[in-house]
């Protein structure tokens, strides 16, 4: 991607490459630790957690398998329904397994809910919750998530896996667009 398109779309950096790196490197150490000697099954939600996902499980000495699932709530582009489809499921038996899901961010936390309510019915064992991003002020379940990277404002967000109309998730950093852009997408 060439740097000017990328430069145009940001209004403002919220997470700096380097704060992403820290952020990360601090889950990393407590999943770590709390999974020691137990191969967990690590779900990444596609797409957005696929970046987080893999520098996490790069940066955590951590014995575990991985699988995917695709998940999008029916709603516009920025704001969630609460109705969730499953677009592409595990291929994974889940009975009697401890799941780490990954996320890059819970906002309403319908969407985390919804897969932590469907693992849990498959029999899992355990299912925990790393989200790289928080942005708490905007829930409307009671879920919460077990291992955060940085609390976020209640700002739409772009960057590392968070896309804006289905780019920009391979910046490095997150941002904020340009009001200009964010009324464009509805
Ligand atoms: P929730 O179900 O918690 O409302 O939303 C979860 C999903 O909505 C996230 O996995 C993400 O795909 C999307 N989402 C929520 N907030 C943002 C945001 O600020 N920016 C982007 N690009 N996606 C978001």
């Amino acid at each position: 991607m060439a740097k000017d398109d990328m430069q145009e779309l940001y209004d403002r950096v919220l997470f700096s490459h380097q704060d992403i790196v820290d952020a990360t490197k601090e889950v990393a150490r407590k999943i770590e630790n709390d999974y020691a000697g137990k191969n967990p099954l690590v779900i990444g939600a596609l797409k957005g957690a696929v970046f987080f996902m893999t520098d996490l499980l790069k940066e955590a000495s951590l014995l575990c398998e991985i699988d995917f699932i695709d998940v999008s709530s029916y709603g516009n582009s920025t704001t969630s329904s609460g109705k969730i489809r499953i677009d592409k499921d595990v291929q994974r038996d889940l009975t009697g397994r401890d799941i780490l899901i990954v996320e890059d961010i819970v906002d309403t936390g319908y969407t985390l809910k919804f897969m932590k309510d469907l693992f849990l019915e498959r029999g899992a064992k355990s299912v925990k919750c790393a989200v790289l991003l928080d942005k708490e002020a905007r829930r409307a379940t009671d879920i919460k998530a077990d291992y955060i990277g940085r609390a976020c404002p209640d700002e739409f967000v772009v960057g590392y896996g968070l896309d804006f109309a289905g780019k920009y998730r391979n910046v490095d950093f997150i941002g904020v667009p340009k009001d200009k852009y964010i009324k464009e997408l509805g």
